[in-house]
């Protein structure tokens, strides 16, 4: 088989070839599947299973773009027009700091790219498939042409297929034709016209196309880009870089303050001219202070700290999928959860059962079983779908239990299977959450059907009690649901079983009416140990957890109880209960509730809306393929990695790797955190561009040389717009920060005083540059308004004003790291990071001060012991002066 004919294959034939003809065109077999060996040599012939890349960028595009902006373009103007002035070093300097800059600005694209592109890498699905002889789930980019691939509800089309086998398969396929009502499948049919359209091609599965109901199998006729879904060109550019919200504001508020800074710059030019300054070095200084001072940074160091945020939160089984999820996780004030698998361990153990003729038992007690014992059990293992075999299962683990009470009661389970083979089924839905199966029983038929008690009881015309027959009556369901309400009240977790003798086989339709009621079992399913820890934590940091679940009242609530999620009765209510509510009746109510028992997936989205109605934010666990809207309603969706479905995790915007409801309060923890690293790194920058502004105005304003010059200030945009920020969006989680209140969504960076502190840091910072360096004349005994002042005098003194302003902001950043803790009590080199960059910061101040070549090149001096004392004293008074402040915050805080 070559390349060009499975795209002409694909492209019309397989629609009107019979299964056999596809399998031997396609080269495979049905049952064994391909060997591992063929597939890897066709993955190799064909290429991974995927549409097309997103085109990185390249490194060098990257790196041009990092100096496409007008203002760079300005100060290269400058450099060329202070060159042919003569003063090349200067031009020099300048060139290599912003090939510095952009170099340093492409390494953190790359980085955050890289950590983003892992994401999405975690988040793509996996492909069921038979290869030599066994089902094995592999990532759906391996799958390859002859594969044969396994389909169930909720799992996403890895490739294009020819079905060989549908058992009431419906498929999803709106995302290639657009129609959004599920196409019924049928593997048996077979066309004799090519071209027919897409949709109708009822034989057929496309990639990317999802399982909404029943089973299938299918071969792969085409993969990647081979595929129908490969040829359609907007959906390959559908994932297109796109912006947080945070960093939209946050580029807007850099073009604003931007504007603000570009217009002091003018001024500080304007006032230059009519103060008779040198032209030429003042374009160029006024040009470097607006590259300097113009915040253009602030969304890149949103992309850095998010994408360093987001590779923790995987790394504690969060996976992100969309990233502006972390800006609203920190937000959340209500977690609505499953309670299956998330708040519970989903390892269910049944531990007692009822018949009409045994009563209530306790599953260890029993010898010698009953017929109604041996009907329920074996009723229960007809009717399940998952297998257990010497200790090794697979599928749900209600089912699992079941068969493992079979084994516990002493039933021959493969000879049951055998004597009564499955021949068609009705599949679970948790909207009827009931399932059903017909079974051949030599020349007559069996239905089984399992659910919940009260699905089960509504189909039942009669029970059977000591070997009999008979009609049901409203004794009989009281005594049913007496023995049902024993068990939830002991937090067990109830299931219904009911059957129906036939002489002639039936329609699907026609499964679940006029059945009789067998029994029920109770098994537990003991609570995840660490979710009362984090329920507790939750509780503490303002967030309500509810419980949502398809189960029992009465058991949802034993639960929620044990969990300390609800403490009355009144906390609890059902699916039947909202559904006799008008939408304003369940808002008013909404808040009263902890509990939600008994529903269903639409009932979900009604919950979300309301509680989102009453100005909260809300996250929403889901698994099933039922569960997408409420996901997409919910302001966080977040779906279970390991029971989840395609359709849910597709719907989601956050993935729990290990289904944990421990894990979602965790993701909120540092949900919260990775927006105050943000705050911490933009307003830092902040304070230090005002704090540079403010130096160049006010000492040009008073009439006092220039006391940072074009290539110092650059210089000091590298140091401190790089290492510090970056370090700072790294800090270590703060352990309070689950004893704060959810943030409010719109809650603005520069509320709680913050852009006060900018302005009032970045003044002290000025002023105290302007102190050295007026300070540097004065020791020398000049006056720095004097005129002829020797340059070495002039150099010394910026030295001394350089120093300080790189002090103060290197400094100063340490008192970030907290908005009123102190720093003396976080300890200095609790971020790593952050004491790196600073010691890194001082190291590159001795290396421009006392390697001459540098000292030349930036016009300075070196400076001995006391100078650097001087220098030191200054530079702390900002950390002092706002830990001073602190105080001051945290006795009003108190
Ligand atoms: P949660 O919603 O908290 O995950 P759940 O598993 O009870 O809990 P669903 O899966 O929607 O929620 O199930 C709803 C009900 O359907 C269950 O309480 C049970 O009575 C019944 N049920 C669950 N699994 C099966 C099954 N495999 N076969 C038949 N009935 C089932």
């Amino acid at each position: 088989m070559t390349k060009t004919d499975t795209s002409k294959e694909n492209s019309t034939l397989f629609h009107a070839q019979s299964i056999d003809k596809s399998v031997e065109m396609l080269k495979t077999n049905l049952s064994s599947g391909l060997s591992e060996n063929e597939a890897q040599q066709r993955l190799s012939t064909y290429g991974p299973n995927q549409l097309k890349a997103h085109n990185r960028k390249s490194i060098f595009k990257m790196f041009l773009a990092q100096l496409q902006d007008a203002l760079i373009y300005v100060l290269f103007a400058a450099v060329v027009i202070t060159m042919f002035m003569g003063e090349y070093l200067d031009g020099i300097i300048i060139i290599i700091v912003i090939l510095i800059n952009a170099t340093l600005g492409v390494v953190q694209e790359i980085r955050a790219g890289n950590a983003i592109e892992a994401l999405r890498k975690m988040a793509t699905p996996k492909a069921l498939v038979k290869r030599d002889n066994q089902v094995k789930e592999i990532g759906s980019e391996d799958v390859v042409p002859g594969d044969i691939v396994i389909l169930d509800a909720g799992r996403y089309i890895p490739a294009d297929l020819r079905l060989v086998e549908s058992a009431n398969l419906q498929i999803d396929e709106s995302a290639l034709t657009g129609e959004s009502v599920a196409a019924e499948k049928d593997a048996s049919a077979v066309f004799s016209e090519d071209y027919i359209p897409l949709g109708d091609r009822v034989n057929l599965a496309y990639m990317s196309t999802l399982v909404t109901y029943g089973r299938g199998i299918g071969v792969v006729t085409g993969t990647g880009t081979n595929t129908e879904v490969g040829k359609i060109a907007d959906i390959l550019s559908q994932d297109s870089e796109t912006k947080t919200p945070l960093e939209v504001r946050l580029d807007q508020l850099g073009k604003t303050l931007g504007k603000a800074a570009l217009a002091i710059c003018v001024l500080i030019f304007i006032i230059s001219f009519f103060q008779g300054r040198d032209l030429t070095e003042m374009f160029l200084t006024s040009v470097s202070l607006a590259v300097a001072a113009i915040p253009e940074g602030l969304a890149a160091i949103v992309a850095v700290v998010l994408s360093i945020g987001v590779t923790k939160m995987a790394k504690q089984n969060a996976i992100i999928k969309r990233l502006p999820a972390v800006e609203t996780l920190g937000s959340v004030n209500i977690v609505c959860s499953d309670k299956t698998g998330t708040l519970t361990q989903n390892k269910m153990t049944v531990q007692e059962f009822f018949t009409f003729t045994d009563k209530t038992q306790k599953v260890e007690d029993q010898s010698d079983l009953s017929a109604e014992a041996h009907l329920l059990s074996s009723a229960m293992v007809l009717a399940s779908d998952a297998t257990l075999e010497n200790g090794d299962s697979t599928g749900d683990p209600t089912e699992i239990a079941l068969l493992q009470l079979a084994d516990d009661l002493k039933i021959d389970r493969a000879a049951l299977s055998s004597s009564q083979p499955r021949i068609d089924e009705k599949a679970f839905d948790s909207n009827r959450k009931m399932m059903s199966t017909l079974h051949q029983q030599e020349d007559k038929f069996v239905i089984y059907a399992k659910g919940a008690i009260d699905s089960i009881i509504l189909k039942c015309k009669h029970i059977v009690e000591d070997g009999e027959i008979i009609p049901l009556t409203e004794t009989h369901k009281t005594i049913l649901s007496d023995a049902a309400d024993a068990m939830s009240d002991k937090a067990l977790r109830t299931l219904a079983v009911a059957y129906k003798p036939l002489e002639k086989q039936i329609d699907t339709e026609n499964f679940e009416r006029n059945l009789v009621m067998i029994g029920v079992v109770g098994m537990i399913d003991p609570p995840r140990e660490e979710v009362k820890d984090a329920i507790a934590t939750a509780k503490e940091a303002g967030i309500s957890t509810i419980m949502i679940t398809g189960d029992h009242k009465n058991t949802a609530l034993a639960i929620a109880k044990e969990l300390g999620i609800a403490s009355k009765r009144s906390e609890a209510t059902t699916g039947a209960a909202i559904n006799n509510m008008s939408r304003e009746e369940l808002e008013s109510h909404i808040e009263e509730y902890k509990v939600f028992a008994r529903v269903s997936p639409e009932h979900k989205v009604n919950i979300v809306k309301a509680f989102r109605a009453k100005g909260n934010i809300v996250s929403m666990t889901g698994d099933g393929v039922n569960d997408a809207p409420s996901l997409n309603a919910a302001d966080i969706g977040v779906a279970m990695g390991i029971e989840g479905t395609d359709v849910a995790k597709n719907a989601s915007d956050m993935i729990l790797a290990d289904d944990n409801f421990s894990t979602i309060i965790a993701a909120i923890e540092q949900g919260r955190n990775i927006y105050n690293n943000i705050k911490k790194s933009v307003i830092f920058l902040l304070a230090c561009n005002v704090g540079e502004v403010i130096t160049m105005l006010v000492a040009i304003g008073v009439g006092l040389p220039i006391p940072l010059i074009a290539t110092q200030l650059l210089w000091i945009n590298l140091l401190t717009d790089t290492l510090p920020a970056v370090a700072l969006g790294m800090d270590p989680g703060d352990k309070d920060v689950m004893k704060e209140k959810p943030r409010p969504l719109n809650d603005n960076f520069f509320s709680h005083g913050a852009g006060r502190r900018v302005i009032l840091a970045g003044i002290l910072m000025g002023i105290l540059t302007i102190v050295a360096f007026v300070s540097g004349y004065y020791l020398h005994g000049y006056s720095p308004f004097a005129d002829n002042i020797p340059e070495n005098i002039e150099e010394y003194a910026r030295t001394l004003a350089f120093l300080t302003i790189i002090g103060c902001q290197l400094f100063y950043s340490f008192s970030f790291r907290h908005e009123y803790k102190s720093i003396f009590r976080i300890g200095f080199f609790s971020n790593k990071y952050l004491f790196g960059s600073v010691v890194v910061g001082l190291l590159l101040q001795l290396i421009v001060l006392y390697v001459p070549f540098m000292t030349e090149a930036f016009k300075l001096q070196a400076v001995g012991i006391k100078e650097w004392l001087g220098v030191f004293v200054l530079s702390i008074i900002p950390l002092l002066a706002n830990e001073v402040v602190k105080v001051f915050t945290r006795r009003k805080i108190q």
